[in-house]
C-alpha cells in the first residue's frame, strides 16, 4: 500500500462518471471499487464529493463538485456529521 499518495494521485485515477467507480482500482492499495458520497447544501447543486477505498480506508474530499440530479446527497449538518462519525476511520489525503 502506498502511503505517500497526493490528492492529484487520486484525482488522476477517478472515473468521470459515478457508474464506473465500482470498477475503479484504488490508487493506494489496488483494490477494485471506490466508494463515494456527496455532501451538499440546501438549494445548491454544488457540493463536496467524498471518495474513499473501503479496503485501505484512504480517500479524498473533492470540493465544488456538481451533484448529479439523481445522486443521493447529504444536505444537513446532522446527516453529514452522522456519516463522518460512521466513517471516522478514513484517512483523508490532501
Ligand atoms: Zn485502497
Amino acid at each position: 500500500m502506498k502511503s505517500n499518495l497526493s490528492y492529484l494521485d487520486w484525482i488522476k485515477v477517478l472515473p468521470l462518471i459515478d457508474a464506473e467507480y465500482g470498477m475503479c482500482l484504488c490508487p493506494s492499495c489496488g483494490s477494485e471499487g471506490i466508494s463515494y458520497q456527496y455532501f451538499g447544501f440546501p438549494d445548491d447543486s454544488f457540493g463536496w464529493k467524498l471518495v474513499w477505498c473501503r479496503s485501505c480506508m484512504s480517500g479524498v474530499r473533492i470540493s465544488r463538485t456538481k451533484i448529479p440530479e439523481n445522486a443521493e446527497s447529504l444536505r444537513s449538518d446532522e446527516e453529514q456529521q452522522k456519516f463522518l462519525n460512521q466513517h471516522s476511520g478514513i484517512q483523508w489525503v490532501g
